[in-house]
């Protein structure tokens, strides 16, 4: 579970975005001024930092210069207005990224995702290029090829983008409709019967106990959700 150190002044933003990026799988610290950051950052030392730009005391900028002079973790700065200084100047001082507020939650979390997929094999590799795995299925879209605890699985390819796309969210619940739009196309005109016929071919390859199934998860009226859990090597 890959762990983010949130630095945020304002108690209800800090507050909201906690719970948000604790609901996609992240465990989440969270240090309310720059001095709390430091110390934070020494004793949990966190996979990415999301880091507010204006904040009391030791400033965002310091916080950032601090320790991107002994360390590579991930940076992505919030910024409260979109001006050119504070890009330049946060991307200057070693940011990976920045968000200016007010931002949804979604495209930090898709940011946060995007910057710890490409972080261990540096800038150039497109997102793409990068296997996607959960609870032990490996998804490699570049070579469209699947593994399951490590065996091959052939998929055909409308199964293979709908296991795509539910690995790359897993852990979150995607509904009907926006699985059909990722798999089949925001114009598909079908019933979602077509979905659900394909869900079930799936767990027949990938689970382990397709009438028990612990991967694809059934979220009764809404959709379904990919489990994110650590592959069964993980706990020995
Ligand atoms: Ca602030």
């Amino acid at each position: 579970m890959p762990k983010i150190l949130l630095v945020e002044d304002e108690r209800s933003i800090a507050e909201g975005l906690k719970i948000s990026l604790e609901s996609e799988g992240f465990q989440v610290g969270w240090a309310k001024d720059g001095n709390e950051a430091l110390t934070a950052w020494e004793r949990a030392r966190p996979d990415l930092i999301v880091l507010d730009l204006m904040l009391p005391g030791i400033s965002g900028t310091e916080v950032c210069r601090t320790i991107r002079a002994r360390s590579d973790v991930p940076i992505i700065m919030l910024t409260a207005r979109d001006t050119e200084v504070d890009r330049v100047v946060g991307l200057e001082i070693g940011a990976d990224d920045y968000l200016t507020k007010p931002f949804s939650t979604r495209e930090l979390i898709a940011r946060i995702r995007a910057i710890l997929r490409r972080a261990p094999l540096g800038s150039a590799t497109s997102v793409d290029d990068v296997p996607i795995e959960a609870s032990g299925v490996r998804v490699d879209r570049s070579r469209h090829e699947v593994t399951v605890d490590d065996r091959p699985v052939e998929l055909p390819p409308k199964e293979f983008d709908l296991l795509a796309v539910l690995v790359e969210h897993a852990g979150r619940v995607l509904t009907r409709n926006q699985l059909i739009d990722e798999v089949w196309g925001a114009d598909y005109v079908g019933d979602t019967k077509t979905l659900d016929v394909h869900i079930r071919r799936l767990r027949g390859r990938i689970e382990d106990d397709p009438q028990q199934p612990q991967r694809i998860q059934t979220v009764r009226g809404v959709g379904y959700r990919f489990a994110d859990r650590p592959a069964a090597g993980a706990y020995a």
